[in-house]
């Protein structure tokens, strides 16, 4: 099939300028398969996740509408809200409203965000002075329309960007109150990584007759990425952890874990083993977030452990590893988290680090991703007792996938070359268009997981007795047969059962 270009969707030309300035070349798949929709002024439904190019999807569209109709010019010369984006976290906030200002640069559009956790004094005096898109998060909205700064009675645009988080992270009743006070008469785009029942009864409620997009479904990003399980015991994972760090070929690692006092500790850990870390979680400080965002990106920094939640939507180019120090009970999170790798032809790596409380949850992701993640038996942590038994990953037939996608590769083959190919399917310019730093904000899940004491990690203990063993788990000391030398080396055996036993 011929690939689309930007000129043939239709665009007005200081889109298609800015698009060029941005370095876009190609429409990546859900662009080219929404935009047009778009334009014609349907619903969608979009299943996608960040990395697709989903802004500059729903973008590109609400500009072209605004800059056509007059939208800059506003009402008695002051602009009014026309569009709203909803959008989970701060981060991805930022993030949106700078695609909006890039891709609206030749137009007169004004857009504003807002969101929480700082003074509302500069978002407040931006939208007294008029603008045409807002972007938001939904409890700072809320609290600027009960204050009468925000009036979406003109409201033709509205986005839910992130459905899925957004009720993962308790902003259900925040979000229906926002939609309650949208004109019923409008355009409505809904996107959603995951598409469980109450995101589709939420769907259905607020789409007519939407057009529907779905792009790499999010069982099929694993299918992209390198990844590779080591078992260890608990108590051994920092270690194991450090081991990797000194003698893999590990240029960056995003590691996730659950918590963030576990990320503090963790990435303290790390940093006193003389492996430069920064964690990254909602507690810290919006200045300190985006300063340890910045050194990672800028490789200042070489592992940037973070949670889930401040993890998402940033948008950080090769990134080569990715580390699930914890393995997230919820299966969709494992795909989410390595799907931070391998971006846009970019090989990437996951690695999982699986005790035995953890080995059902690596059960399920087994049956989500529907194929069996390569064991790497060989290291100087192996798991003792019943994690040390090979484990049974039932990988039932095409369990979670979508579109019909063919099993690419033989269940039981371990895949020993990092694919090449784009994760989400979109065809990329060869020169990245210039990346855009965002100060790294989220509003945080409050997790129930216990922080590290209840793990049954002595940190401190675990630090002296972390820098004994340095010498021998590090580079320094003559790798044991099997272990050293980078992934190449490493042996992987599959230990996939071949029954397909069910949980
Ligand atoms: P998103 O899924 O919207 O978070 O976009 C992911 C990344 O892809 C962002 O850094 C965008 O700037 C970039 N991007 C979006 N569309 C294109 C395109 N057509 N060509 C190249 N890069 C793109």
């Amino acid at each position: 099939m011929a690939q689309t270009s930007f000129d043939q969707l239709g665009l007005i030309e200081p889109i298609l300028k800015a698009l060029q300035q941005e370095g876009y070349s190609t429409p990546t798949p859900i662009q080219a398969q929404s935009i047009p929709y778009l334009l014609e002024g349907r619903d969608l439904l979009g299943v996608a996740q960040t990395g697709t190019g989903k802004t500059a999807a729903f973008a590109i569209p609400i500009i072209q509408h605004l800059a056509v109709d007059g939208g800059g010019t506003g009402r008695g010369g002051k602009r009014i809200i026309q569009a709203l984006i909803l959008t989970p976290t701060r981060e991805l906030a930022i993030q949106i409203d700078e695609s909006f200002r890039s891709y609206a640069r030749h137009t007169r559009l004004r857009t504003t965000v807002i969101f929480g956790g700082v003074g509302q004094k500069p978002q407040t005096d931006a939208l007294r002075s008029g603008v045409d898109i807002l972007v938001a998060t939904p409890g700072r909205l809320l609290d600027l329309m009960h204050q009468g700064y925000v009036h979406l009675n003109d409201l033709r645009f509205f986005v839910l960007d992130e459905a899925d988080r957004m009720l993962d992270m308790g902003f259900i009743h925040d979000v229906r109150k926002v939609i309650a006070a949208l004109p019923k008469q409008r355009q409505t785009l809904f996107f959603s990584a995951t598409m469980p029942p109450e995101v589709q009864k939420l769907s259905a409620s607020l789409l007519t007759n939407p057009v529907k997009v779905e792009v790499t479904p999010v069982s099929s990003t694993a299918e992209t990425v390198q990844q590779e399980v080591y078992f260890v015991d608990k108590p051994n994972k920092p270690k194991l952890l450090i081991h990797l760090l000194n003698t893999r070929d590990i240029p960056v690692a995003l590691v996730f874990s659950r918590t963030k006092h576990g990320a503090d500790k963790l990435a303290r850990l790390i940093d006193k083993a003389g492996i430069r870390a920064e964690a990254i979680h909602g507690n810290k400080a919006q200045n300190a977030r985006q300063r340890a965002l910045n050194n990672f990106k800028e490789r200042k920094t070489r592992v940037l452990v973070a949670t889930d939640i401040a993890a998402r939507g940033i948008d950080i180019d090769s990134l080569s590893h990715v580390v699930n120090y914890d393995i997230p009970n919820i299966p969709e999170t494992y795909v989410h988290r390595i799907g931070r790798t391998g971006r846009a032809g970019a090989s990437g790596i996951a690695i999982s680090l699986c005790d035995a409380e953890e080995r059902p949850y690596l059960r399920d992701i087994t049956k989500l991703i529907a194929r069996q993640i390569p064991v790497v038996e060989e290291h100087p942590f192996p798991a003792n007792g019943e994690n040390a038994a090979p484990i049974e990953v039932p990988v039932p037939q095409q369990r979670g996938r979508r579109n019909g996608q063919a099993q690419q590769q033989p269940r039981n083959e371990p895949r020993r070359e990092p694919r090449n190919n784009n994760p989400r399917g979109g065809r990329r310019p060869d020169a990245r268009p210039e990346r855009k730093e965002h100060p790294a904000n989220g509003r945080e899940r409050q997790h129930s997981a216990p922080a590290e004491k209840a793990h049954g990690t002595d940190y401190a203990a675990l630090t002296a007795e972390l820098m004994k063993d340095l010498d021998v788990a590090a580079g320094n000391a003559k790798p044991q047969q099997g272990q050293g030398g980078g992934r190449d080396n490493n042996r992987r055996r599959w230990h996939g059962s071949r029954r397909n036993s069910g949980r």
